[in-house]
């Protein structure tokens, strides 16, 4: 991979934190305070397979407790280091902090590649892992709430979560120790897509706006835009999935670690998907045109390039070349430090994964407070919604007839407006409420200040200046 030298990832959220932090007034102290992160746990366990001993080591990383719980993912890679992992700690920091989701910013990570394992091998080893955490109360549903990330699904949280509940036996939270979990153990609905469809909340917020559309260069809505997409994994997949069902967007080209796969007229994505999932990648797919050099389709031509795999993909020795003049980080990090600022001086747009890749966490926030009240969404009113709604369209069909009106309720309104809302549709509500305010308090200081001419320092500034009042709320 072709990559200069630049900052690593952690050194980069920090300068772009001290890039926006220079625009704003807090004290050295505060501002030190807000960029450090307070602890990272380190674990070294072995665990007996296929005969012998296996060390394995893991990191659990806490940015910021300025609110408790902490939240963030846990990361399966051969690549997890304690700089990544703090990297993406301090991200969910700011990222809780920009939606207004109630926690602290934490990350965690294992070194190893799940694919090397079989499912029983994974438990014996993510069991163990949740044991080391959980006795340290970093995995806790009042200290410390993990999720997925990349490696890791909703087979590996109820994993944790009955590792936790076999540990913590008459802890009645206890299901709200892990989130993204699957809906017969605690889940909530609308999890496992939460982040895929939180980025396409993000775009059709960004599009509601034509000044930010033309700061892109670009024009109209979502129809017919030409999406590239780095990573069909769980957020790449949704993203590329529901904008291409839902928005007419074209998804002109999927990246994985094996190549790409193009075709101009725009791909299948679920065909895509069942490929990767049967053969293990792109290559040989008969969706497309396969191109060996995967990484070199991020400099194709297109409206929206969306990387939703890994950190640091645009960097400063591709940056120049990218002609996308939308990007939406899915990601974490994906563009680094100094890509950042070649793609600012092209004048290319880039909505920040702080917020792009939001959805996921909100998502598990409604998760967390659900196991906290044990009780799904919409349980008490939903009945009592459609009773009300009932009797509005019954009283209106009762006056047409009395007065001989010959109203008639176009077909399938009756049906769509009497029906409460079920959990799926209130998570939905939940997340594009969420995408649409943060969007706008992203906006309004980048088309507010003179001094803030990107949406990623917009985010930053929004995000700390919450931090910062949390604190100072405190008396630190
Ligand atoms: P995942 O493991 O489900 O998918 C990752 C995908 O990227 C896989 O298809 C993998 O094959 C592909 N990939 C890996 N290395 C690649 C490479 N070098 N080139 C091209 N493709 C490559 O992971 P995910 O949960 O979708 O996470 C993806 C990104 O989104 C990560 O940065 C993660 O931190 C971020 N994220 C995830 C969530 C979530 O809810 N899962 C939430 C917020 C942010």
């Amino acid at each position: 991979m072709e990559q200069l030298d630049e900052p690593g990832f952690r050194e980069g959220v920090d300068l772009m934190f001290n890039r926006a932090v220079a625009l704003m007034d807090l004290s050295p102290g505060l501002e030190e305070k807000i960029r450090v992160c307070n602890a990272t746990y380190i674990v070294r366990f072995g665990v007996r397979l296929r005969g012998a001993i296996h060390t394995f080591t893991g990191y659990r990383s806490v940015h910021s407790e300025h609110m408790e719980p902490v939240k963030g993912g846990i990361r399966y890679a051969p690549e997890v280091d304690q700089d990544e992992v703090e990297a993406l700690a301090a991200l969910m920091t700011y990222k809780c902090a920009l939606v207004e989701t109630p926690f602290g910013g934490s990350k965690g990570g294992l070194c190893i590649d799940p694919r090397d394992w079989d499912e029983h091998e994974l438990e014996a080893i993510t069991r163990r892992f949740a044991y080391e955490l959980a006795k340290r109360d970093l995995i806790n549903p009042s200290q410390n709430v993990p999720a997925p990330d990349m490696g890791t699904s909703e087979r590996e949280m109820a994993w944790i979560a009955d590792q936790y509940a076999r540990m913590n036996t008459t802890d009645i939270n206890a299901r709200a120790c892990v989130t993204g979990k699957p809906l017969n153990s605690g889940g909530i609905a609308g999890r496992v897509e939460a982040t895929g469809r939180g980025v396409q909340y993000a775009l059709r917020e960004f599009f509601r706006h034509p000044e930010d559309v033309a700061a892109a260069g670009l024009t109209g809505g979502l129809e017919g835009k030409r999406v590239i997409v780095q990573g069909l994994g769980n957020v790449g997949y949704h993203a590329a999935h529901f904008l291409q069902t839902e928005d007419g967007a074209k998804i002109t080209a999927v990246i994985e670690r094996d190549g790409a796969v193009v075709r101009e007229e725009g791909l299948d994505v679920d065909r895509v998907r069942e490929w990767i999932a049967k053969h293990g990648g792109v290559s040989g797919c008969p969706e497309g045109e396969h191109v060996a050099d995967g990484r070199s389709v991020l400099e194709a031509e297109c409206d929206i390039l969306i990387p939703a795999a890994l950190e640091g993909q645009i960097n400063m020795g591709n940056a120049e070349r990218i002609r996308a003049p939308l990007i939406i980080e899915a990601a974490n990090g994906p563009v680094t430090y100094g890509a950042d600022e070649i793609l600012r001086k092209k004048g290319t747009v880039v909505i920040p994964d702080m917020y792009a890749n939001a959805g996921g966490v909100t998502v598990s926030y409604f998760e967390w407070v659900k196991n906290l009240s044990h009780i799904r969404f919409g349980r008490m009113q939903r009945r009592q919604e459609e009773a009300q709604n009932r009797m509005l369209v019954t009283e209106l069909e009762r006056l047409s007839a009395d007065q001989g009106l010959g109203w008639q309720l176009s077909p399938g309104f009756k049906e769509q407006f009497m029906r409460g809302a079920d959990e799926l549709e209130l998570v939905r509500s939940g997340l594009d409420d969420t995408m649409r305010i943060a969007y706008q308090h992203m906006r309004a200081a980048w088309h507010g200040r003179d001094d803030v001419h990107d949406l990623r320092t917009a985010a930053f500034v929004v995000a700390i200046e919450r931090v910062a009042a949390s604190y100072r709320a405190k008396g630190l």
